[in-house]
């Protein structure tokens, strides 16, 4: 009898789980009824990252601990490693020994892994998780149907709901044996002394544990851990972090499957059994890999439930990017890994990238906010891998959408994304008078207007209230006027590396020959670029963004700003300058200043912000796919009730102008660059003497 083998099964800690869990996040959690949360998620990520990396960096010895305890501790339970999956397959068609029906649960190690190699081997095989669901046509109905829920204080604890040693015997067992094989994928392992766990949301594996006759842990050796407290923990970290996921999308159930309740009981007279297949498949190779933070990932789908392009219904999962990267790696290769460091294309080897495993609509689909990166627990840096990807299909493949070829031929040939534009770079300045650097070299601060407050329509009238509000604080400021060329933001966002590196070198030696120190720019795309990546091509200049500015100015006194904006206001954090940037305060600051307490928060606030749809370059792709991310956006706003929406980046600006007059509320709701509502209320300025254009000299 293959009794011993330690496994826990975890669930969300809910007394009558199917429905109460619902309750709670629907009903509860609208009414401000909040379960407690007893530990800080920050700390739980920390320690979870910690446990990820142990188990990247000692794989190979975590994997050696764990075959010698368990074969050492529990010689009853058959134990084989698999070097891929055929190997597996090949091992699981021994074991079945004529058995035709296999159950899987939800592990995407064995449903996406494995699974296809199972059926071309002649098996029937179910998900027995789906069978929990009641699914009509394509949807799930009931209370899985339920909006997206953003407070981590909704997500519940996961506790241990049944702890077994191995398999019991019929008799012990309240459920009668059938006739079927459980290939059941595990979410953590103890190398220590075995300890198996896995995650439920009710009762499919438990009942498969029970019931099945012979029962195949499979075991990815990325899910070896050092002891049984680590696994219980990483498996808790898969439930909380991805609970929501877990109750919001589930997949419908594939018609006619067939539930393991249907198959009749059998008597068997000699024992169940349990095997355990440490399934490789490439990982040892890819965790010594560039490819190894890949691993990181716990599958909990954190990532999922923030991204602004899988909400609006575009085929983009950033986890299944990162899934499907670790398990077509050897394929692709991973020199893409590389953004950035390189000029030359990355070398992907799947032929059919861009149209196969990974898919240009995927690709194409990332706005680059980072909300994934900022909800996952492990830091996996998704937007690389995207980014990567994108430079393979650009630079390499040369395929990438029309708008995309003509956005980065104008960066080329004209120094601007923008087509069309009926402005040169000095227009917005024509009754400012602002001089030149090469007009007029003393000068403190270098205005860096940027391609789209320079060029287009709407966006000009920010850098024209901009270039008011610093003559109006008396600061000597100039700017490169038609010498200023694009800082190759979209070039590197939409793949093209090397044009980015162009645009990077030439305006830094021309900022270097002007003697520039200190640059603010209005577009936090601008700001990004110039402040945290110029610097891998040697600049060091002073980089602010003008809320920045502004809030300086009006706290020292150089600028006087009346409180006369009586209307509500609400505030949406453009995701290069909060999430990418952590600049949240400054601009809400400055709203406060002007509407004292009509300043409203939209429910996604600061690093939880819900992105307008504009950055990573889909400034210049069409949005043909789902719904259109500004208008989600817009959607929170209005239900705000506020009159103006306040933002401070020209590609949030032209996203909502065009939601707002899609949504047909131009007379309800403005949409305004900070800027702009600062110019309209700052009040003439005493003159201010030598001493107070000084201001930034001070800093
Ligand atoms: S960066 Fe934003 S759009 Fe891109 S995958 Fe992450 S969440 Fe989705
Ligand atoms: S990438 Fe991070 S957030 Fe996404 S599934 Fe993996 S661990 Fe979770």
């Amino acid at each position: 009898m293959n009794k011993g083998l330690p496994i826990l099964i975890l669930e969300p800690a809910s007394n009558e789980k199917i429905e109460n869990t619902a309750r709670k996040l629907v009903w509860e959690g609208r009414q401000g009824v909040k379960i407690t949360e007893t530990i800080n998620l920050d700390d739980i990520k920390r320690l979870l990252k910690r446990i990820r990396e142990y188990s990247r960096d000692n794989a190979n010895s975590l994997q050696r601990e764990l075959e010698t305890n368990l074969a050492n501790k529990f010689p009853q339970t058959t134990i084989k490693s698999a070097n891929d999956f055929t190997d597996a397959a090949n091992y699981i068609v021994e074991i079945a020994d004529g058995i035709k029906i296999i159950s899987t649960n939800n592990s995407r190690l064995v449903t996406h892994e494995l699974r296809a190699v199972l059926e071309a081997s002649g098996f029937n095989v179910i998900n027995s998780y789906l069978n929990e669901f009641e699914v009509k046509g394509e949807k799930a109905i009931r209370y899985w149907e339920l909006p997206y829920v953003f407070d981590k204080d909704l997500r519940g604890a996961f506790e241990v709901s049944a702890r077994m040693e191995g398999l019991e015997p019929p008799a012990a067992s309240t459920m009668e044996t059938r006739d079927y094989l459980a290939v059941l994928g595990v979410n953590a392992v103890s190398a220590e002394d075995g300890t198996v766990v896995l995650l439920q949301h009710f009762s499919n594996i438990l009942r498969d544990l029970k019931q099945a006759r012979k029962v195949i842990l499979v075991i990815g050796v990325d899910k070896i851990v050092k002891n049984s407290e680590e696994a219980l923990f990483q498996a808790q970290c898969t439930g909380i972090f991805g609970l929501e996921s877990v109750v919001l999308n589930i997949p419908s159930q594939p018609r006619g499957m067939t539930s393991v309740t249907e198959l009749a009981p059998i008597s068997i007279y000699g024992n169940r059994e349990l095997h355990i297949i440490i399934l490789d498949n490439d990982r040892i190779n890819l965790l010594q890999s560039k490819a190894r933070d890949l691993f990181l990932c716990i599958g909990c789908t954190a990532c999922n439930l923030q991204c602004p392009a899988r909400l609006s219904g575009k085929p983009l999962s950033p986890r299944e990017i990162v899934l499907n990267l670790k398990k077509h790696l050897h394929e692709f290769g991973v020199s893409f890994l590389e953004e950035g460091k390189t000029k030359t294309p990355p070398t992907v080897h799947h032929q059919t990238l861009g149209d196969g495993v990974i898919t240009g609509d995927e690709i194409w689909a990332c706005t680059t906010c980072r909300a994934c990166m900022e909800a996952c627990p492990v830091d996996v840096r998704h937007i690389e891998s995207i980014v990567g990807l994108r430079q393979n299909l650009v630079m390499e493949q040369t395929v990438m959408p029309d708008t995309v070829k003509t956005a980065l031929r104008s960066i080329e040939s004209r120094g601007h994304p923008w087509r069309g534009t009926r402005y040169t770079r000095t227009a917005w300045n024509q009754d400012i008078g602002i001089k030149t650097v090469a007009e007029d070299r003393n000068f403190d601060v270098l205005y860096w207007v940027g391609c789209t407050e320079a060029l287009e329509d709407r966006s000009i009238r920010v850098a024209q209230a901009m270039g008011k509000l610093m003559k109006k604080a008396g600061i000597k400021v100039g700017f490169l006027g038609d010498e200023e060329s694009c800082c190759g933001e979209p070039a590197r966002r939409l793949g093209n590396e090397y044009l980015f590196q162009m645009q990077a070198e030439r305006n830094i030696e021309l900022l270097k020959n002007y003697g520039v120190k200190t640059i603010v720019a209005g577009c936090p795309h601008c700001y990004h670029t110039l402040k945290n990546e110029y610097p891998q091509f040697g600049s060091n200049f002073k980089v602010m963004h003008h809320t920045q500015l502004i809030a300086k100015l009006i706290q020292e006194g150089e600028l006087t700003i009346a409180n006369n904006v009586e209307k509500r206001v609400t505030f949406h954090d453009p995701c290069y300058l909060g999430r990418h940037n952590g600049i949240y305060e400054p601009p809400r600051w400055i709203l406060r200043k002007l509407t004292g307490t009509n300043l409203v928060e939209m429910g996604q606030n600061r690093n939880k912000s819900f992105c307008c749809g504009g950055g990573g370059g889909r400034m210049w792709l069409e949005e043909r796919i789902g719904r259109r991310i500004s208008e989600m956006r817009l959607e929170r706003a209005l239900e705000t009730g506020v009159s103006i929406l306040a933002t401070a980046c020209p590609y949030c600006l032209q996203m909502f102008e065009d939601a707002v007059k899609a949504k047909n509320v131009e007379e309800s709701l403005k949409v305004m660059d900070i800027a702009e509502l600062v110019e309209k209320s700052a009040l003439v300025t005493p003159d201010l003497g030598a001493c107070k254009a000084q201001a930034l000299k001070k800093s």
